[in-house]
């Protein structure tokens, strides 16, 4: 199965990432020559696109058929391809971060491991994802290895717009822009790939929004699932300003309940599972390896690190809280906008197919205008919390909105 199948309703750029891999081709086959260039291959690429059309995992698949040794770059079956997928290739980096930020230093690294050659002889690439969360001290980091590459490095960043990245290190990528998939491709891949049955399939991809990622925690991951259907029904709980408070609270509790519960159950796959026990194990990790007992003084020297460390650890909990507000958000405004659909009959499927009842019920008490308005407030919520508003207070306001 070449590595291309996942990227549904991207032929464009799956087109442009195959050529640019045949050009690499010949540029490794004639290095022994006359350095060979081709237009069609680049040493930065910036991946943009709406969250959840998989512009990561496009970054990674054209890794893989970068350092592939198929037949047709991308084969998804030799060892560079399925090293590459299972993000265990030596020549490629994948900097990822649960944090707000992508620190400085972290790309310092990486920038001098760019100047090494790759040990595949082949290519080495970088792959940041989030590249939106490099302040502009770190890309400036970036961007001298990014205007002096060495021969065989590819820097490929992911962002949701171009807009997302500093002018400077935009002019010196090839965009490669990924849309949005049709909701019928999503449903397709989860029934082909993940087992699902295509009824519960259709709604997972219908609720997400075509979201690949988030429709197929949907259609595989109960919690998940229990997410929206907590959200949902909390919306509908709301008749009064009492009901909305009483409601963001318990959002609120669920979310941590949630929190708390991926970290006891160590579920496989899921990413929230064992970052505090991670947290927990690098302390008690580096105290040993500072000879300290947690009941022990800590010299200066070794304090500002564990204040680091500590704060990485309150900030990974920090996103981890925004991110399933924001999934919520989206879940609210995504059943306003079905009522807006009823209320102005235009045919389109319903995201919530599932609520099709309770919809039809919201259309009748509002008028479209207001339907708009509820849509508005639920965007400024989002606004809001990623402004470091108090979450309660932006949940409250949030449903106080949606009566
Ligand atoms: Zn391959």
């Amino acid at each position: 199965m070449s590595v291309f199948q996942e990227l549904v309703g991207q032929a464009e750029a799956i087109e442009e990432i195959q050529r640019a891999s045949a050009a690499a081709r010949s540029i490794v086959a004639a290095s022994d020559g006359s350095p060979a260039h081709s237009s069609a291959m680049s040493h930065a690429w910036l991946f943009t696109g709406p969250p959840g059309s998989g512009r990561s995992y496009a970054a990674r698949a054209f890794a893989a058929a970068l350092l592939c040794s198929g037949d047709e770059p991308g084969c998804g079956e030799c060892a560079g391809c399925r090293a590459v997928l299972a993000n265990n290739h030596p020549d490629v980096d994948i900097v990822s971060t649960e944090l707000v930020t992508i620190s400085a230093d972290e790309v310092r690294s990486y920038v001098s491991k760019s100047y090494l050659a790759p040990s595949s002889g082949k290519w080495r690439i970088f792959i940041i994802e989030d590249a939106d969360r490099m302040i502009s001290r770190t890309t400036n980091v970036l961007l001298k290895a990014i205007e002096e590459p060495a021969p065989r490095t590819v820097w490929m960043l992911c962002t949701a717009a171009v807009a997302d990245v500093l002018p400077t290190i935009r002019s010196r990528c090839r965009n490669i822009n990924l849309v949005t998939p049709d909701v019928e491709d999503v449903a397709r891949l989860l029934v082909e790939r993940d087992g699902v049955d295509p009824k519960d399939a259709m709604i997972a991809a219908r609720a997400s929004q075509a979201h690949i990622g988030v429709a197929r925690a949907l259609a595989t991951d109960p919690e998940a699932g229990l997410l929206r259907k907590n959200t949902l029904d909390a919306l509908l709980s709301v008749r009064g300003v009492g009901d909305a408070v009483v409601a963001a609270q318990r959002l609120l509790d669920a979310d941590a309940m949630h929190g708390r519960n991926a970290n006891g159950a160590k579920k496989k796959g899921s990413k929230a599972s064992t970052e505090s026990d991670r947290d927990a194990e690098a302390r008690e990790k580096m105290m040993d390896a500072l000879g300290l007992d947690s009941s022990g003084r800590i010299p200066a020297s070794v304090r500002s690190q564990l204040i680091t460390d500590k704060d990485n650890a309150k900030r990974r909990q920090t996103r981890r809280e925004r991110d399933m507000l924001d999934r919520e958000l989206i879940y609210m405004q995504s059943f306003f906008r079905d009522v807006l659909v009823v209320q102005l009959e235009t045919g389109i499927n319903l995201v919530n197919s599932d609520y099709e009842q309770q919809v039809y019920q919201r259309a009748q008490m509002l008028t479209p205008e207001q339907a708009v308005e509820k849509i508005d407030a639920l965007s400024l919520a989002r606004e809001r919390l990623k402004g470091n508003v108090a979450a309660l207070l932006t949940m409250e306001a949030a449903l106080i909105s949606t009566r």
